[in-house]
Parts: C-alpha cells; structure tokens; sequence
C-alpha cells in the first residue's frame, strides 16, 4: 500500500500467476484453456495480417469482426460491441449498467472476477446463496437492484440455466440490466442472444478464448440491443480507442469462418468430459452436472487442497477453489483423452486405488 494509492486500490489484489507455471510437461488443467489448436485457418489468417500494416492503428470498431459476428448469431451488426477478451467487455459493462444507487444482485459462487469489478468501481453487490445443490434459483433473483450479473453455464459449478430461467429473471428486472455471461455456453447450453430482441435489459457476453482455443489473441464479445451497445461504446471510446488489434480481429474473424472445426472439437471435448466424469465417478468423487469445458468435483473423505497438491508433485495442475462456499472442490479442465487418462491413472495411484 502506497501513500500514493487512491484509497480503493489497497483492497485490489495482484494477480499471482502460479497458476501459470513455466514448467515443461505440465498437464494444465486448472485454468480452463483449450488443450487442442485453434483452426489452422486462424494461423493462416494472422500469418497474411502480420506485415507492414502493422505499424497503422487498427479499425477501432473492429467492423469486419463485429460484422461476421453478428451474420453468426443472426443479430445486427449494431447489437454487437467486442472488446479485448470478455474480461474487458465485462469491466466495461460493470461500469456503463451497474453503478447504480442499488446493489447488484450475484450468486455468492460465480466467476471471482464480477467482485473485482465491483470493488474497482465501488458498486454494491448482495450475494445470493446457490440453492443446495449448487444451482442458480432464479427466484431469488427478483427482488429491487442495480442490476444482475450471472454466468451460463456458471464457473465454477459448471451447471446451466434453462433458457426459461433465464428468461424469468429478465421478467422480473425489466428496468435493470441482467448480464449473463456465456463464456461457456457452446459446451452444452442454450444461449441468451436469441432473447435479444425481445428484452432491452438483456446483455450476453461471449468469449473466444474457451471453445474456439484463442485465450492468447484476447478476444471476447456482448450482444444486447442498441441502447446497451451504445452505453459500452461510450465507456470504450473513454478507456482505449483501439481495443482490438489487427491481429486479434483476422484471428477471430477467421474461426468464426470454420465451423466444421469448430463443431469438431466442441463436440469431442463435450464426448471427453462425459468420459472424464464416469472415471472420476468410478474414483469414488462427486461429480456435478457440468455443461462447460471442466468438471467441478469433490471427494468424499478426502481434502481437495492434498489431492491438487498431490497432483501437482505429479505435474498435473487442478484449481482448488479456496473460498468458503466452494471448499473441498476441485475445478478440472477438460485436457486431451490422454491428458484426462493420465489425470485418472494420478488420482487412483493418489487414492490407493
Ligand atoms: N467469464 C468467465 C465465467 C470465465 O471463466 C472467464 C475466464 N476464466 C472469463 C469470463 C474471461 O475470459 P476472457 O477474458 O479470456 O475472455
């Protein structure tokens, strides 16, 4: 803390990259990336990008992007806003819908992030309790506020509301934004953007960094109508001009263009991760219903921070997930057929099975 600081800096943390360890051969399965390439279309698209137009400022809409995102999820190009990952796109949105002069309303387990923006823009949030088997209860979510913000599926549960839940809470808050974060939702659940047109108080955000293996090009995405559009734009223009760079939108431009890879391994990490939770099953764990890229599982008579650190003197990264709500969990990424192999054969050598 620095006598320098503005007062609500001293309640930021740092980063601490140990999730990000430079150790060769790790089986990485603690932060939710992607274990298979993006497209080698992608590859292509931003080898041809990288020459000597580097040295120019981007599009600073980012118009080729937005325009193939919205012929992708049939909306207008004028109902999309993209931003340099959904981290940034979710900041933004924190700072244009939720300063308000109510709370916001979140699930007390949801993606760590959504308390850091509030802390960072001093918005109130009241924390809803998941209901006992770790789901999102719409019916709490009714009551007067600033605003809503929930992932779906949520992190790190893994489990999806219905569209028809989502679509109660929308009803419920219709002078309030409700901001529903997607990151996950091409790993078995329905999406939001269909609801676009028919609620104003809808914002859905996306990501490219999960389901279309591009965390390294930060790309991530809303949609909402014109009204919530134009709000992050203002935020956008007064915070960095030029959010994605040149190669950032071919990149992303470039794998909305292949589907049929896009739907291979979608579907093959969907097919792993079923797999992955008949073993863990077999192991004697918990396993929730999960519609993500990761499991989130506990073990009955064991402590999840021995298990990841078990694992971990093994090269094999988990995330232990140290908050009260959530202790005793352990968050596990969907790796290769190999990699969840082998984090199976760890874990029986682990348990003694
Ligand atoms: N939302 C959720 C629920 C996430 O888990 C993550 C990534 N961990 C993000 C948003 C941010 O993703 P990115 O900034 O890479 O788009």
């Amino acid at each position: 803390m620095s006598t320098f600081w503005s007062p609500h800096l001293g309640k930021l943390t740092p980063y601490v990259p140990g999730e990000q360890p430079r150790i060769e051969r790790l089986i990485k399965l603690n932060t939710n990336e992607n274990p298979y390439p993006p497209s080698p279309k992608v590859i292509l698209a931003l080898q041809a990008e990288a020459d000597e137009r580097l040295r120019l400022y981007p599009d600073p809409q980012s118009t080729r992007l937005t325009q193939a995102l919205a012929a992708y999820h049939d909306v207008a190009p004028n109902e999309v806003f993209v931003g340099n990952g959904s981290d940034e796109v979710l900041a933004h949105a924190f700072n244009a819908f939720f300063m308000q002069d109510a709370p916001i309303l979140m699930p007390t387990v949801s993606y760590s992030f959504y308390k850091v923006y509030c802390r960072l823009y001093g918005i109130q949030a009241n924390l809803v309790p998941l209901d006992e088997g770790m789901r999102i209860d719409p019916a709490n979510y009714t009551g007067p506020c600033g605003g809503v913000v929930f992932a779906n599926p949520n992190a790190p549960t893994g489990i999806a509301l219905s569209l028809d839940e989502v679509e109660q809470i929308l009803r419920a808050q219709p002078d309030r934004v409700v901001l529903v974060d997607e990151a996950y939702v091409d790993f078995g659940a329905q999406s939001a953007v269909s609801l676009v047109r028919k609620y104003p108080n809808l914002l859905v955000v996306h990501t490219f960094s999960k389901s279309r293996a591009l965390a390294g090009l930060r790309v991530g995405c809303a949609f909402g109508q014109r009204h919530l559009i134009e709000g992050l734009e203002r935020v956008k223009d007064s915070f960095n001009s030029y959010p994605l760079g040149r190669l950032a939108i071919a990149g992303a431009v470039a794998s909305l263009e292949d589907e049929d890879y896009f739907q291979e391994k979608r579907l093959q990490l969907i097919a792993t991760r079923e797999h992955l939770a008949e073993g863990l099953r077999a192991l004697g764990f918990e396993v929730l219903p999960s519609a993500t890229n990761f499991l989130f599982v506990r073990h009955p008579s064991r402590r999840a921070d021995e298990l990841a650190q078990a694992l971990r003197e093994r090269a094999i990264l988990v995330r232990h997930l140290k908050a009260p709500e959530t202790e005793n969990h352990l968050r596990i990424s969907i790796g290769t057929d190999e990699e969840c192999g082998q984090l199976c054969s760890a874990l029986a050598a682990i348990l003694g099975q």
